[in-house]
């Protein structure tokens, strides 16, 4: 069960906050000031097909990826991981701000998705412990709002069954070990699936996730974040 306490703080925040730019904290009649929205770092077009890098032209593989096995078939992200993205990404992580996830990410988010049909939205899950302390999982928030825009139901399928370490300082090659086996699938899924989280790095995670949905039927997956680092 996550921290109700968190999740009740997070909503009072949304209520008597609701007038800062998530961006620089600044007054704003919206989620973002204008000056924030137009720095959003946007990842722009064209991008590899396969991991969603910006590339020069149109390509289905591009140099960074070729040699990499993921076990998505595609990833996309509106975002790159800098300046007011990351931002965002800390009220959504630290906040669960609903209104930044309904006004600005999920819109963002849909951007970017070629095709919208999808037979399941399945969020990155957290470690339960990690799920208690912050009291609700950003990826489910977002994977919720995307899920309702493109009517899709909402899977939570996905469970970590081995805690992994903090993955900020470790190498592809280390993200990779570090969440090999560190999920499972509770119920069979079959189809296309959106596998939704708030970042991707090296695409460890989503690939660990996208190999297990896929193990438990998925006939192919295609992963969605708001940012990517670059
Ligand atoms: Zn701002
Ligand atoms: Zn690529």
């Amino acid at each position: 069960m996550p921290d109700t306490s968190q999740t009740y703080v997070a909503a009072l925040a949304d209520l008597f906050y609701p007038q800062r730019c998530v961006g620089c904290d600044r007054r704003a009649s919206g989620v973002l000031c204008r000056v924030c929205f137009e720095a959003l770092p946007r990842m722009g077009s064209p991008v590899c097909g396969r991991c969603g890098l910006p590339t020069a032209f149109e390509t289905f593989v591009c140099e960074e990826c070729k040699n990499v096995d993921f076990g998505f078939e595609s990833a996309r992200a509106p975002l790159k991981y800098a300046g007011v993205g990351k931002e965002i990404v800390y009220s959504l992580k630290y906040r669960g701000y609903k209104r930044v996830v309904e006004r600005l990410a999920v819109p963002l988010m849909l951007e970017v998705l070629d095709d919208v049909h999808f037979d399941a939205v399945v969020p990155v899950p957290l470690h339960r412990s990690r799920l208690r302390k912050r009291g609700f999982n950003q990826a489910e928030l977002l994977a919720r709002g995307v899920a309702g825009k493109i009517n899709a139901t909402v899977s939570d399928t996905l469970e970590v069954v081995r805690s992994t370490r903090d993955q900020v300082e470790l190498s592809a090659a280390q993200r990779r070990a570090n969440v090999a086996g560190a999920y499972s699938a509770r119920d069979p899924l079959f189809g296309r699936i959106l596998l939704v989280d708030d970042v991707f790095t090296t695409g460890a995670t989503m690939s660990a996730c996208a190999g297990t949905l896929v193990r438990a039927g998925a006939r192919e997956v295609h992963a969605l974040s708001l940012c990517r680092t670059v």
